[in-house]
């Protein structure tokens, strides 16, 4: 039975030389580059094709997968280890052909899209030429997404859509969209919603402005709110069956989360890195601050919630590679979901305290950082939905009790106990 911690030695040869590749090439770019999803900057082009070209040299273009889709098949696990390190970089993912939310875009299209949908728009995609959107939320209904009311109307050989999508990331820069719209309203919307794959030049693909989160300015926002108004595409530009978007969406949304989390764990180690640098830096007192009890605790806490968490995600990495199947895992998705809001802001809130002012600053990353924990509790649905799941998914694996005496009541079980080795007792008894 295998039951191992341990990195096999040629993949963490692979993982060293992402690790330093990331540091020394990739993470300079954060810094100096715009958007990773402007496919139209041309010198942003220029560098990553050239750092992309020497990842695919190496074998570790876009390697979660499958071999047939041009990557190596190394499945979540893998992957997750890669993204621990990808994840200190907004362009590292980019440069490795697994940056969200284009990934689940592709693995949707791999999964349900016909050969003609994989060539025009899944090739391209895995190329790293062109940018995807994900268009499900309506400013309206988030959470729950039976509320959604974008209407798809079949016209002879045409779907028209109509209605508002709203937090649509990267649709300014996307070349098509996946739109989640009712095609059937007489039904349930669990049978009545379907994924229409809409090209951004498509006429009446309107974005009424780019919405940022925190104080960005609609310059670098890339949160479109879309308006949909008569836009037309061919009958065939369903995916997968009519009728089948929650299923579709659970498929997208399980990798999607799965990944968030992977990331969240390399700005985790960045965090708690900058935090243990400065407690072993900075004097007070007459010593360092690592040497005060209450830093050494905020320490503590956090190198454990971080190998928590990272458990967490890599197990359910590992549950995946051996389902393929992200229904099988939900509970465990919902898990990753619901705690990786609460580790990113509380390592970060110390790492940020612990600098004082400048942790405050402009000066140091710790405010968006606290902004993009606040995001993970949101975005792909809000903790307490996930907590609602998964409470659901484990309740299912339990049962009540008849009767007024819960099964742990100590009276019941010493009887039952006693009744059990009567036999036994009045023989020791006979035998004394
Ligand atoms: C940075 C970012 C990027 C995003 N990218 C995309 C994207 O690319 N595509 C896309 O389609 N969407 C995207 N979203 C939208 C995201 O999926 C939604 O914001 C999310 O599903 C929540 O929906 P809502 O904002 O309408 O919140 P609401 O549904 O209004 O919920 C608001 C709050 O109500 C409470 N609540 C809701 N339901 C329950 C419940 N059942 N039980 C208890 N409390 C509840 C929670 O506190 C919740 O936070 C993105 C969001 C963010 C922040």
């Amino acid at each position: 039975m295998a039951w191992d911690f341990e990195t096999e030695p040629e993949f963490q040869r692979e993982l060293d030389w992402i690790d330093a590749f990331v540091r020394d090439e990739i993470e300079p770019l954060d810094y100096v580059l715009g958007n990773p999803y402007d496919k139209g900057d041309a010198r942003a082009r220029a560098i990553s094709k050239s750092l992309q070209a020497k990842v695919k040299e190496r074998g570790l273009w876009a390697c979660h997968l499958g071999e047939e889709l041009g990557g190596q098949g190394y499945g979540q696990l893998k992957l997750g280890l890669m993204n621990e390190i990808l994840g200190r970089s907004s362009w590292a993912p980019s440069i490795f052909g697994c940056q969200a939310p284009d990934s689940g875009n592709a693995e949707i299209l791999a999964h349900y899209g016909t050969e003609q949908q994989k060539q025009r728009y899944l090739q391209p995609l895995l190329d790293g030429e062109i940018a995807s959107c994900y268009s499900m939320t309506e400013p309206h209904a988030g959470a729950d997404p039976t509320l959604f009311t974008t209407r798809a109307r079949l016209d002879g050989d045409q779907w028209v859509i109509d209605g508002e999508k709203w937090f649509s990331s990267n649709a300014r820069w996307a070349s098509f969209l996946i739109v989640m719209a009712v095609t059937d309203p007489d039904v349930s919307p669990y049978e009545g919603m379907s994924m229409l794959i809409v090209p951004s030049e498509t006429p009446g693909v309107n974005i009424v402005r780019n919405v940022g989160v925190g104080v960005e300015g609609e310059d670098h926002a890339s949160h479109a709110y879309i308006r949909y108004e008569n836009v037309r595409v061919p009958k065939d530009h369903v995916l997968g069956k009519p009728g089948s978007a929650f299923v579709i969406a659970q498929t997208r949304l399980g990798g999607g989360r799965l990944h968030h989390a992977m990331r969240t764990v390399a700005q985790l180690r960045k965090t708690f890195d900058m935090m243990c640098e400065r407690a072993l830096s900075r004097e007070v007192n007459g010593g360092k601050l690592a040497t005060l009890q209450m830093v050494q605790e905020k320490i503590a806490d956090s190198w454990i919630e971080i190998e928590q968490f990272r458990l967490l995600v890599l197990r359910t990495a590992w549950l995946f590679d051996r389902y393929k199947d992200w229904k099988k895992i939900r509970k465990d998705i919902a898990a990753v979901k619901v705690a990786m809001p609460k580790v990113y802001h509380d390592v970060v809130q110390r790492a940020m305290h612990l600098h004082g002012a400048l942790g405050m600053s402009n000066e140091m990353p710790f405010a968006g950082m606290l902004l993009a924990a606040e995001v993970m509790g949101i975005a792909d649905g809000p903790t307490e939905v996930h907590k609602i799941t998964l409470a659901k998914q484990v309740l299912r694996d339990h049962k009540g009790v008849d009767g007024i005496w819960p099964s742990g009541h100590l009276p019941t079980k010493r009887e039952a106990a006693r009744e059990r080795f009567a036999d036994l007792f009045e023989q020791e008894i006979g035998n004394l």
